[in-house]
């Protein structure tokens, strides 16, 4: 099986870019950051002070988190619930980012997601899958962008998902997200020793695509036989 893990902070491309080269290369689409957000998401639904590691902890007994791919489209389901729309608004977002801290959460999602990379070609993007869950992943990229770009990026998805946004709050989130996820202890944003680094600013959607598609088939050029070019 070949994984390719893609990591970096929120709002640098990772899923859309992920989800457009899995389709191109014929591999399977794994967007941990959705897990994450389903047990955020079950967070708030209980009530459970997101930081508080005892009460995020003592739900997830109860809680089940599953994926499912659909004609090359990822569902994420929460106790037999597709939660794929609700995940995505911002209140979720910093709920993920508080939960993610606590080490059993994140113990409960590792096995789901080592699994996966087993079982399938994959193509996973989260924030430690170069460094925690697949570190010998056969091709490791991280990828970044300055947050005034990513902030915008975000704000643009959200408009055109009909959510309400403010940029400045959006901006803010963005910034205080990769405060949380570079600094807690439990597995940290973190850049692999042998990740390829690229940097999106300023690129649009198709020039990141083409030097990531051009990056995976030089290292991975068995990946040129099976995909579904164009
Ligand atoms: O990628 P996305 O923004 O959907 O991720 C939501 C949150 O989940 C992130 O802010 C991050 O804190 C957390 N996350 C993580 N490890 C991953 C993927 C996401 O800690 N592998």
């Amino acid at each position: 099986m070949v994984s390719i893990a893609i990591d970096g902070p929120s709002g640098a491309g990772k899923s859309t870019l992920s989800r457009a080269l899995a389709k191109k290369l014929g591999l399977l689409y794994v967007d941990t950051g959705a897990m994450y957000r389903a047990v955020g998401l079950a967070a708030l639904r209980a009530g459970a002070p997101t930081k508080n590691a005892d009460a995020v902890e003592s739900l997830l007994p109860h809680t089940e988190v599953s994926l499912r791919h659909l004609g090359g489209a990822q569902q994420v389901f929460l106790n037999g619930e597709d939660v794929s729309k609700t995940i995505r608004a911002e209140e979720v977002s910093m709920a993920a980012s508080d939960v993610s801290a606590h080490p059993a959460v994140r113990a409960f999602l590792l096995d789901t997601q080592r699994r996966l990379a087993k079982e399938n070609d994959v193509i996973m993007d989260g924030r430690d899958i170069g460094t925690v869950v697949l570190p010998k992943a056969e091709l490791k990229i991280f990828l970044t962008a300055t947050a005034e770009d990513r902030a915008q990026r975000r704000y643009e998805e959200l408009l055109a998902k009909g959510m309400q946004a403010d940029y400045q709050k959006v901006l803010e989130d963005v910034k205080q997200r990769d405060y949380n996820d570079s600094h807690r202890a439990a597995a940290p944003l973190k850049k692999a020793e042998d990740a390829v680094e690229l940097v999106t600013t300023g690129n649009s959607f198709e020039q990141s695509l083409e030097q990531l598609y051009a990056l995976i088939l030089q290292r991975l050029p068995q990946l040129g036989q099976g995909g579904k070019d164009g």
